[in-house]
């Protein structure tokens, strides 16, 4: 489209809260700054949500609640169903939106958005099979009837790396099984959440149901939110640590919890894979979303026959990769996050070299403006290097040889994440062996890409609790009602 601007993208947004359907600034009227990660440059400002602000959120998403489980199903899925066509026309001017907030290409934004929109496409369609139960009790005399209630308000909290799908999983859920919500984006990413409120109230969600605080005080906001006792579930996702501590916050209120955190996904190739699938799929497990992806293959342990030849094609692909911002045409590398973010790559890398790791390509930070590291594969990489056992989130392909498939999956398992693992090979009977004891809530067998709306989505160990998408993923907003019947 040629009428779309990065100025226009961003001018277009409503920058202030979404509370009780209506935009409104932050109580104290604060504003925190939202930045290019490819130049460092201020985009715009937003509204900085204090405690109260996030009182009144929750209290628009209570007022809204017993309201909005009454609405019938059909009319549930049917807004999710205008949220969906909404998204797809839009596709171009919310990609360079979230290009220019995040970073990552646009070609990648774009292709978010159609993965964000399929998740309103899946559950506008699960919003009318919400299922029951009817039995005769085991003595004959009495009836059971099993029934599903949504869980009531909802808090969301979603991470900066995939702004817009991040929020529509669960949003689309929460919608199809009639929750109100409040939802809170990451601060570096504010901007395509508040366009998808914007979305969401076009296609004619009711006031109330769903409210957006952007604030850079998270922990402030939130934490009394989860202690209130109104709010009876918590959707998170993000990083392990801040999964951990929202987990104990929950308990105080026994709120129903589901966890999306860290992964730290191995990719096991084996001496009789086809290799040019292997190596296909290493590229988009390791390089999707500049590896800022709990997804991404973090560890690559490839049979000794194969190794060299693995490595060499990979590096070849690897430092053949554009590298630039998102927005320009061709670019394959955008920015990292911040600079933070630099720094930890560059030091998992540089921990890894002096524990003896070989770099075949990349291995550098880029002079600014921007956040950028290149694209890098370092082989011969020790089991005790940092980067095996914590997530890199950054462009870094770390390489160990392994000789036995025992070794390969001892090798695998030895970390305290279970979100995915990726297993190439071409013999059958070794691909389901080798799945059936990974420890992980997903495999991705000859294949680099696991997200799927129609897929259960999550994590095992130390990854999460629950699964997003698929039939099961609007079960995380319902609770199920037994109601015994004296005939
Ligand atoms: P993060 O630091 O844990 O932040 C995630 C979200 O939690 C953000 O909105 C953040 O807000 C908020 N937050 C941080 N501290 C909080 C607190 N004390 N109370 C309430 N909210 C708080 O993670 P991130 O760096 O944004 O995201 C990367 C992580 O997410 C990685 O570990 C990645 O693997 C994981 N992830 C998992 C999945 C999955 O499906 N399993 C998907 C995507 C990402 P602020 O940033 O504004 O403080």
């Amino acid at each position: 489209m040629d009428s779309i601007s990065e100025a226009g993208v961003v001018a277009a947004v409503d920058k202030e809260l979404f509370i009780g359907g209506k935009w409104v600034p932050a109580a104290n009227g604060k504003t925190f700054p939202v930045l290019d990660p490819s130049t460092g440059e201020v985009l715009c400002e937003v509204a900085d949500a204090s405690p109260a602000d996030g009182v009144s959120a929750l209290d628009a998403a209570v007022a809204a609640q017993a309201d909005w489980a009454n609405v019938a199903p059909r009319e549930r899925g049917e807004i999710l169903r205008r949220a969906y066509e909404l998204l797809v026309e839009r596709a171009d001017e919310l990609a360079l939106l979230m290009t220019l907030e995040m970073g990552k290409p646009l070609a990648e934004s774009k292709g978010e958005i159609t993965y964000a929109a399929e998740f309103f496409r899946w559950f506008a369609e699960e919003a009318v099979r919400i299922g029951g139960g009817y039995a005769v009790a085991p003595n004959g005399t009495g009836r059971f009837l099993v029934t599903k209630q949504p869980v009531g308000p909802s808090l969301l909290i979603t991470p900066w790396n995939f702004p817009m799908a991040m929020g529509t999983r669960k949003i689309g859920p929460a919608v199809a099984a009639g929750c109100t919500m409040v939802i809170k984006p990451a601060a570096q990413t504010p901007l395509s959440m508040l366009a998808l409120a914007a979305i969401l109230a076009e296609a004619g969600l009711p006031e109330g149901v769903l409210n957006v605080l952007t604030t850079s005080d998270s922990g402030g906001v939130m934490e009394p939110l989860i202690r209130d006792g109104r709010a009876r579930k918590l959707s998170f996702t993000g990083s392990t640590g801040v999964g951990r501590k929202l987990l104990e916050q929950c308990a105080d209120k026994v709120l129903r919890t589901s966890m999306e955190l860290g992964g730290n996904a191995p990719f096991l190739v084996f001496e009789d894979a086809d290799l040019d699938a292997a190596i296909e799929g290493a590229m988009t497990a390791k390089m999707r979303n500049i590896g800022e992806a709990c997804t991404a293959a973090n560890r690559f342990y490839v049979q000794r026959g194969i190794v060299d030849e693995f490595s060499r094609r990979l590096t070849e692909r690897m430092e053949a990769l554009p590298m630039g911002r998102g927005t320009e045409e061709g670019v394959v590398v955008g920015p990292l996050i911040d600079e933070p973010a630099v720094e930890k790559v560059s030091g998992l890398v540089a921990d890894a070299v002096d524990r003896g790791a070989r770099v075949l390509t990349g291995g550098s930070t880029v002079d600014g403006p921007g956040n950028f590291y290149q694209a890098t594969v370092l082989t011969d990489v020790p089991k005790e290097a940092r980067l095996a056992s914590e997530e890199i989130f950054g462009p870094v392909a770390p390489i160990t040889p392994f000789d036995s498939e025992d070794e390969a999956i001892a090798a695998a398992n030895d970390t305290e994440f279970g979100l995915v693992s990726y297993v190439y090979t071409s013999d059958l009977k070794r691909a389901l062996r080798v799945s059936e004891r990974l420890e992980a809530g997903m495999i991705g067998l000859n294949q680099g890409l696991v997200s799927n709306p129609a897929a259960p989505f999550g994590g095992i160990k130390q990854s999460g609790l629950g699964r997003e998408g698929g039939t099961v993923g609007i079960d995380e907003f319902l609770e199920t009602k037994y109601i015994a019947v004296a005939l």
